[in-house]
């Protein structure tokens, strides 16, 4: 195919993707031009055998697993337990977790989208995000309180060495709720390479 063939390929796909139906059934929100939708990115899903399993019921690429593992054991050193509440999660647990969490509150789609990714657009499906708390404080799992814990004071100082960063800062342009607790490892050139949009977003 020729340049000129393939730059009007481009612009009939640029042209599809934003007269095309919404991506997510059920959802009546539609990509910004960089790709967001209700301000965040599309994910793949990783493959089983892309995961291994960390606890029982939770996995992670190995890569990050073998990072989190030794963020976790060095915390413990320093007398910080830090506990992992959630890691990778299939695009249909995604899925139950908005549609299910946003009808049993009433909530718009926006609003929802505010605290949880639609299906297909949480960082948590690439199988290289983790929500982390403070083994000692159960009571602030999943709470914005939890930036007052030794766990996070700890993660704050420390997790860039593990290759661990927030995704979802005070303030963050992505205009995603502040999340303490929500990390994403970027210390593989698959996790660099995944990570990239929201990366170049957020400088
Ligand atoms: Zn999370």
């Amino acid at each position: 195919m020729g340049l000129l063939a393939l730059g009007t390929a481009f612009v009939v796909f640029g042209t599809l993707r934003r007269t095309a139906s919404p991506p997510v059934a059920g959802l009546d929100a539609r990509p910004s031009e960089d790709g967001r939708l209700l301000g965040h990115f599309p994910y793949p899903e990783a493959r089983p055998e892309q995961l291994a399993a960390i606890a029982p019921g939770l996995q992670l690429r190995p890569e990050a697993a073998e990072s989190l593992r030794a963020l976790q054991r060095d915390a413990q050193a320093d007398g910080v337990r830090i506990q992992v509440l959630s890691a990778f999660r299939p695009v249909e647990l995604q899925r139950r977790l908005f549609f299910d969490v946003k009808a049993e509150r009433n909530q718009s789609a926006r609003t929802r989208a505010q605290v949880s990714a639609p299906p297909g657009y949480s960082e948590h499906s690439t199988g290289y995000a983790v929500d982390l708390g403070d083994a000692t404080r159960p009571d602030l799992h999943l709470n914005p309180d939890f930036d007052a814990t030794a766990a996070f004071r700890w993660l704050k100082a420390n997790a860039h060495r593990y290759h661990f960063q927030m995704s979802f800062p005070r303030s963050n342009p992505q205009g995603v709720s502040y999340e303490p607790w929500h990390w994403r490892y970027e210390g593989s050139t698959t996790a660099l390479r995944l990570f990239e949009p929201a990366q170049r977003f957020t400088r």
